[in-house]
């Protein structure tokens, strides 16, 4: 495995002298599969000091040559990706279907849409005789979850790049491989020393030293909005902005016209996804009332379809992610049986035959009301609720009732119907007859999921700063 007991900082590797190590279990067997150093604020201290001193020359640089780093990244990560896979799927227990389809490839998409925003993005505007400017806003810390952990990383780190910026990076103590492979790339193809840095550890270690540090001048964060709420607390004294990516408790509004099979089959399978850790899952699938047994019925077949086991089998879903996160979406599972939602399908027991990891049987709720814990709370873990509506108002209703805004779905035969509902959902992303994310539009989310935009155009310019020149010209 990638070599996460070393820290890359200032252009090099070195040993952490005096820190805890930790082992990285795999979540199928609960064995360690490495270990991994978890840094100390003497270490971040190293790490922002490298990122600052780098920084005026890096804010320098044509936007060519950074488009040339970016290409050259780019091509090592597309070289590696089996090797990034096996890392995540091993960390994280994604099936290695998944991990070498969709989670290592999502690094090069990332890079790769930030390359095309480079070619028409303009760092200098002119209005009349001023000229605004964006500017690269300094030293970033990023921090990322291990849900989609290159995912994650590549979101913050190419438009970090791109801007000009440079960076620590403290990925999820839980899947650290991706990100020392990173670290490997950025120093073969030739990153300036200082710009890229990477320091693991946990939130208390480094995450907090990171956020409350006087020379960085950005968080960008995604994870649970706990951490959310204390990193932006960390971070006021200092008025570094705050960009967050967090949980979400989204719905997917299943009109009358809709396909009812296609519509109900293709929600349950999307909850599932990677076990059900993705912050954009939606996970309260909201029916008509007088198609509501017939959408249960469709629903429980579609969750008993998909396999759960070894994520080097050929299977739909891996275990959860990790021992806590296991005890987490067994204990929501166990509250909604006991708060009175009927268990369809799956339950908090293993699934048999797998007596060993953190498996969670693909789990459908009904009778769902509102003020339950699984309605309201972000579960992260392949459950989903059912629940009928009788009218379109009340089923934008029970979707908007919600802390969290991230993502949303409606489903209907015909699109300006879907267009309208979507217009009323309160979330940053909505999602059209299964149609699928876009790289090159913003992510983010309203309320308690957070207050910045990832991707495309939108995600570097979190990562700039304005000035406006009067008289320039
Ligand atoms: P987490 O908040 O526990 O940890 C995320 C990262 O933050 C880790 O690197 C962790 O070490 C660090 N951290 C924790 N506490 C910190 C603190 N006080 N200060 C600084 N750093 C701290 O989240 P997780 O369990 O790794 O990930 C799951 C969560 O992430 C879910 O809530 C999910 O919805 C959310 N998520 C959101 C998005 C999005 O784009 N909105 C994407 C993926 C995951």
């Amino acid at each position: 495995m990638p070599d996460a007991t070393r820290f890359y900082v200032d252009g090099a590797w070195y040993q952490p002298g005096g820190c805890e190590t930790h082992a990285v279990i795999n979540p199928a067997t609960e064995e360690s599969v490495a270990e991994i150093a978890f840094g100390t604020a003497a270490d971040v201290d190293r790490a922002v000091a490298a990122a600052k001193a780098a920084f005026p020359a890096f804010a320098r640089t044509s936007v060519a040559e950074r488009r040339e780093l970016l290409e050259a990244i780019n091509a090592k990560l597309i070289e590696r990706n089996d090797e990034i896979a096996y890392g995540i799927s091993q960390a994280m227990g994604a099936p290695m279907a998944l991990a070498k389809g969709a989670q290592a490839p999502s690094g090069p998409q990332h890079f790769g849409q930030v390359i095309r925003e480079l070619d028409s993005f303009a760092f200098s505007e002119k209005l009349g005789t001023t000229t605004v400017r964006h500017e690269p806003i300094g030293v970033c810390a990023l921090i990322t979850p291990w849900n989609w952990p290159l995912n994650q990383i590549a979101t913050k780190v190419a438009p970090a790049l791109a801007a000009g910026c440079t960076m620590v990076l403290k990925p999820s103590e839980l899947a650290p491989f991706d990100a020392v492979i990173l670290a490997e790339v950025m120093h073969e193809v030739g990153v300036p020393k200082g710009v890229f840095n990477l320091v693991h550890g946990d939130g208390v270690g480094v995450g907090a030293p990171l956020t409350s540090h006087r020379d960085v001048d950005m968080v960008s964060f995604t994870g649970s909005t706990r951490a959310g709420v204390a990193i932006s607390q960390a971070a006021a004294p200092s008025i570094k902005r705050v960009s967050l990516e967090l949980g979400g408790k989204s719905a997917a509004i299943i009109l009358p016209s809709a396909d009812l099979e296609t519509a109900v089959t293709k929600c349950v399978q999307g909850v599932m996804d990677n076990s059900g850790q993705s912050c954009n899952a939606r996970t309260r699938i909201l029916v008509p009332n007088d198609r509501y047994e017939e959408a249960v019925t469709i629903a429980v077949k579609a969750a008993e379809a998909l396999k759960v086991g070894n994520p080097d089998e050929d299977v739909d879903l891996g275990p959860v992610a990790n021992k806590t996160q296991y005890g987490r979406v067994v204990s929501m599972i166990e509250a909604g049986i006991r708060e009175g939602a009927t268990c369809l399908t799956g339950g908090p027991d293993r699934p048999a035959g797998l007596d060993r990891g953190y498996f969670v049987a693909p789990t459908l709720f009904g009778d769902v009301r509102r003020d339950m814990t699984i309605f309201r709370e972000e579960i992260f873990g392949p459950v989903a609720a059912l629940m009928g509506y009788d009218s379109k108002e009340e089923a934008i209703e029970i979707a908007n009732d919600s802390d969290y805004g991230l993502s949303g779905a409606v489903w209907a035969e015909n699109r300006e119907e879907a267009v309208a509902v979507a217009n009323e959902l309160r979330s940053g992303m909505v999602h059209i007859n299964g149609a699928g994310l876009d790289s090159a539009a913003p992510f983010g989310g309203y309320k308690m999921s957070g207050n910045g935009r990832e991707w495309g155009r939108y995600g570097l310019e979190e990562f700039l700063e304005l000035k406006s020149v009067y008289g320039a010209s």
